[in-house]
């Protein structure tokens, strides 16, 4: 981070301590590049190599999908799930938006394959971006990051514009990619600030990428994390409009810790 961007950063931090009046003005201050953290890039691992057959879920474990159907999901306005269900995995559908599961969830442990298609173009954000928003506001990457460099915290398994992975795991474009994930939902005061923080563990491609990280908000495109009192929400799946060649997913699956 330049020293320049680090100051700014510095008096925007100063500054929201006094009020969430002063946090909203400066909020719209803001531009997406001052939460861009681009150094230093996670090394990368190779991950072991990949089992030739689909694993099953634990019994149980909700299955969110089983090769099949989308019938655990709806589209954000309530209705069925719009996304396209072939060869038992299911595609982004970027002219209807964002899926999210029909059941809401706390604590849980939870398990999804996802693929870049191997005819990916584009690059940096523009390169197979989608994300995973954990009770609906928390977003972990989903992104190209094989051969494809970003601002950390924006790259494949990174909590959006906060902690980058420790590690880039990442399969190539056409290679099915797992995330295993360990989710501590947050606990509020009545003030509306956090008594406990969200907090994540979670292996990529069965590499560890965080270990037990705070989560300090919503992630936000522009501006600081937010925090927004809530409780049980949904696993929603991000249909990023830069993507033309749509992210695949298959094998999905949560148990309620
Ligand atoms: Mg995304």
């Amino acid at each position: 981070m330049k020293l320049k961007q680090l100051f700014v950063l510095a008096a925007i931090f100063a500054t929201v301590a006094f009020s969430a009046q002063a946090q909203q003005a400066n909020q719209h201050r803001m531009t997406p590049e001052m939460t861009q953290t681009w150094e230093p890039q996670p090394p990368i691992v190779t991950p072991g190599r990949a089992c030739a057959t689909v694993s099953t879920a634990p019994s149980d474990a909700i299955v969110l999908f089983d090769g099949r159907d989308l019938s655990q999901w709806t589209n954000t306005d309530g209705s069925p799930a719009s996304w396209t269900v072939r060869d038992g995995a299911f595609f982004v559908n970027r002219e209807t938006g964002d899926i999210q599961t029909r059941e809401h969830f706390g604590d849980f442990q939870m398990r999804i394959e996802w693929m870049i298609p191997e005819n990916i173009e584009g690059s940096g954000q523009s390169r197979g971006n989608s994300g995973i928003f954990i009770q609906g506001l928390y977003e972990v990457q989903i992104l190209d990051s094989y051969d494809n460099v970003t601002y950390i915290t924006g790259q494949a398994g990174g909590i959006y514009k906060q902690t980058a992975p420790l590690v880039n795991a990442m399969r190539p474009p056409g290679q099915w990619n797992v995330y295993d994930i360990i989710w501590t939902a947050p606990t509020f005061r009545e003030n509306g600030t956090f008594r406990t923080y969200p907090r994540i563990t979670m292996f990529h491609n069965g590499v560890l990428i965080h270990y037990n990280t705070i989560v300090h908000g919503t992630t936000e495109w522009i501006g600081l994390p937010q925090v927004r009192v809530h409780g049980d929400g949904p696993i929603r799946l991000q249909a990023h409009g830069s993507s033309r060649q749509p992210v695949g997913f298959r094998n999905v699956w949560i148990r309620r810790l």
